[in-house]
């Protein structure tokens, strides 16, 4: 096998040859990416049910859809996103060209998380390359089948100077990590990007860093409970709850709790029949071990299982899971919990959600279900912050790719998806083309000096 160093080496090569400029060769490598997913729908398929069990319905929306539309995306877009930006002139500067020129940063790491693993490996693949990068991607080791099929097809349809697959767990990304990048873009946990961190600080590599955190839903006032009830249930339980997106938990008044219940319980029945470990539409938890976590994590919780709770170690399933009575300090509280478990919390008033939000950190997505006319929506957008923010639904906002995705605080930094990857994998150099012109006035700057005054 190459080494990391030889790998490096040879994209550092390709990048300097400045082959990955033209804009040509960037559409064209962004033809061969969409070939490769539509040519392989069905090897990815079948390689995301063998690590999640994701339902084909969920695997083709949230994976090879969101990758798809963001390449169509990018190949419409790019001829005008390379495009300079012409800046505002003074008199100083009024025969200057001036302009923002957008240039590749050169050979960037992408790591990715297990829980799309196509999705976030391949998202900001189609960014650099429409920057003009070279790529290295590290896939995550955990979702094994995912991580071989990507392997094995980039090499195929991309160029192979310019484009490489690394694949390892957390020792051989330690050992990658030590090569000198031009920049780091990290999908994972928070506990792992400070060591992404640290490696990137050796090196002065700019990072991105997409993490997680706690999601808050926050339903206050008039509600339609039945359809408040099934868009909750969908971003929840999509993907077994394993969605950095997903809404962790639920903030809400003793009422409304009252008849959410019940309607939760509907719209899950609905969704997944009278067993929905029996439901090909229920996903999977990755592995025993994340099966171990959740479960010890609700045994450990205070509260009350309202909804599901029932288990299997051998499926590693856990039924879509509801928890009323919650205290803030008890552990489904304590850490993202990233499984099919909503715990559900009863505020008194929207101060008291609010505050509650406010005091821990900033999360990745925050969601507000509320009657408009109640103000509410608009109340907590504006005291509140959040990598992203969605009324009346969950998850969806990320999949325009006009918006920035991304965290801030401690759910991240840096932002990507359409014109936002591109703008991540670019350096925006700020451009001053002078003629000769007007040499008679830059008299006025040289020394010697007249008396220290600006004014001409
Ligand atoms: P993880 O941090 O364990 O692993 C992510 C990547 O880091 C993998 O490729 C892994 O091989 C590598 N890695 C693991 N340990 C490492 C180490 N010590 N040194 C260097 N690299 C190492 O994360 P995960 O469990 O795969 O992902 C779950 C987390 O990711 C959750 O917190 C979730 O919210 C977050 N997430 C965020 C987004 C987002 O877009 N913001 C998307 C998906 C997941």
């Amino acid at each position: 096998m190459e080494s990391h160093g030889k790998v490096i080496d040879r994209l550092r090569t390709a990048f300097r040859s400045r082959v990955t400029v033209p804009l040509e060769f960037r559409l064209s490598q962004l033809r061969s990416l969409l070939s490769l997913m539509e040519e392989n729908e069905a090897q990815i398929l079948e390689a995301l049910h063998k690590d999640l069990a994701k339902p084909k319905f969920e695997a083709v929306l949230s994976e090879i859809e969101m990758v798809v539309n963001d390449i169509c995306y990018a190949i419409d877009n790019l001829k005008y996103w390379v495009q300079p930006d012409y800046v505002g002139k003074n008199l100083a500067t009024k025969l200057d060209d001036c302009f923002v020129h957008r240039e590749p940063l050169g050979v960037v790491l992408i790591i990715g998380a297990w829980n799309y693993p196509l999705q976030l490996v391949l998202l900001p693949l189609v960014g650099a390359i429409a920057a003009g990068n070279c790529a290295v991607l590290k896939p995550s080791e955990i979702s094994q089948a995912t991580e071989a099929l990507l392997a094995e097809l980039i090499p195929k349809y991309l160029s192979q100077e310019c484009f490489s697959v690394v694949c390892g767990g957390a020792e051989a990304t330690a050992r990658l990590l030590e090569n000198r990048f031009d920049h780091i873009f990290y999908t994972g946990s928070q506990a792992v990007a400070r060591s992404v961190l640290q490696a990137a600080a050796v090196h002065l590599t700019p990072v991105t860093l997409e993490l997680g955190g706690k999601c808050p839903c926050l339903l206050y006032g008039q509600l339609d409970i039945p359809a408040a009830a099934k868009r909750l249930a969908w971003a929840k339980y999509f993907n077994a709850g394993q969605s950095c997106v997903a809404p962790d938990y639920v903030l809400c008044s003793r009422q409304v709790r009252d008849v959410l219940l019940p309607a939760l319980q509907q719209a899950l029945h609905h969704f997944y029949g009278p067993q929905p470990q029996r439901s090909v539409d229920m996903g999977r938890i990755v592995t025993e071990r994340h099966w171990s976590r959740l479960m010890d994590l609700l045994g450990r919780s205070g509260g009350r299982v309202a909804i599901g709770g029932e288990s299997s170690r051998e499926e590693r399933y856990i039924a879509p899971t509801v928890v009323v009575d919650v205290q803030e300090s008890d552990a489904l509280m304590q850490e993202e919990i990233f499984g099919p478990i909503l715990p559900i919390l009863t505020i008194e008033s929207l101060e008291e959600g609010i505050e509650l939000i406010n005091r821990r950190e900033k999360p990745l997505a925050l969601y507000v279900f509320s009657d408009e006319s109640k103000v509410s929506v608009s109340t907590v957008l504006e005291k509140t912050s959040s990598g992203g923010f969605c009324s009346n639904d969950g998850i969806v906002h990320m999949t325009l790719p006009g918006l920035p995705f991304g965290g801030v605080g401690a759910s991240g930094m840096g932002s990507y998806h359409g014109r936002w990857s591109f703008e991540t994998f670019s350096h925006r150099r700020g451009c001053m083309l002078r003629g000769w012109g007007l040499e008679k006035i830059n008299v006025l700057r040289y020394p010697p000096y007249r008396d220290g005054s600006l004014s001409w």
